[in-house]
């Protein structure tokens, strides 16, 4: 699954193999836009959260959309690839290199003097792995999202808020500035949101040349809160649970002792959200089972 800094690696690593290069193959079955010509070169290289962009000199930009389980690959001409060819979705060949997208549910081109019109990259937000990015304008289209009752959870992952951030630094960053996951994003204030995005930016710049990711260096593992569901918390010893809701692909790790900033149910009850999400592990389920157990008795 790749997170926005694979996506930045994916990029640097086509960057350096195929720009300035003439291509001598294009194909990708089933490409919406113009077809990029043979003999053109490739001017840039460049990606925005999961989303990956080549820029031909002719102006074409081939925009791909990894998403979750697409993937870029890099090969010398005449490798054996390590996926199956049918699941390839772009072939660019030079006289050196194939690059080749698998499984990218979106694979177009466009114009590139047509860019504002384009669905998506007229409208993403900036890419927090580069230092480029205007830390503000994240905030500040976190803090004034179209849709205030949405979790600030889910808003975070909006590429028109920002992009380059990716499930695991979400999840950090919400601990790391001790706010609820759940809490609607109309309720969190100005600083929390930059508050966050200048602490996931921080995580996702720091990993981007590891191959290990650490944001916590003081927890073993070195992450808070990901991934460590069933296991206690760092900073306030509560018991850290990971949670689905109905509308999100995936799980968010939090800590229900310290992450109380902006919490959207102060008055708890057997009807929370909360409460009754699934969590797999069994101590966590034993400390919800606790929970109820004592919000009932009180
Ligand atoms: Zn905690």
């Amino acid at each position: 699954m790749p997170e926005g800094d694979a996506t930045y690696k994916a990029a640097a690593a086509l960057r350096t193999a195929l720009v300035g290069k003439a291509i001598s193959r294009f194909e990708s079955p089933g490409l919406i836009g113009p077809t990029p010509q043979i003999g053109s070169a490739i001017e840039r290289v460049e990606s925005h959260g999961k989303q990956l962009e080549i820029i031909f000199d002719d102006g074409i930009v081939l925009h791909t959309y990894l998403r979750l389980r697409g993937k870029w690959h890099l090969y010398h001409v005449g490798q054996k690839w390590k996926k199956r060819r049918h699941l390839a979705r772009a072939i660019i060949e030079t006289d050196e290199w194939v690059a080749v997208a698998f499984n990218t549910p979106i694979v177009e081109t466009y114009r590139q003097y047509h860019q504002s019109r384009h669905p998506h990259s007229g409208r993403v937000g900036p890419d927090i792995a580069s230092a480029e990015a205007d830390m503000h304008e994240c905030a500040a289209r976190l803090f004034h999202y179209d849709k205030p009752h949405v979790t600030v959870a889910e808003a975070m992952l909006d590429p028109r808020v920002m992009t380059g951030i990716g499930n695991v630094y979400r999840c950090e960053a919400l601990w790391s500035c001790g706010v609820h996951p759940w809490a609607h994003v109309g309720d969190v204030p100005q600083s929390t949101c930059l508050d966050l995005v200048l602490t996931a930016a921080g995580h996702v710049r720091a990993n981007q040349h590891s191959p290990v990711r650490i944001t916590a260096p003081d927890v073993p593992g070195g992450l808070a809160v990901y991934g460590r569901n069933g296991q206690k918390c760092s900073r306030c010893g509560d018991i850290i649970r990971v949670t689905t809701l109905a509308n999100t692909e995936r799980n968010v790790y939090w800590c229900p002792g310290c992450q109380v900033g902006s919490e959207p149910y102060p008055e708890r009850d057997d009807s929370d959200p909360i409460a009754r999400a699934m969590d797999p592990h069994p101590a966590a389920t034993q400390f919800v089972g606790d929970v109820l157990r004592n919000r009932t008795a009180s």
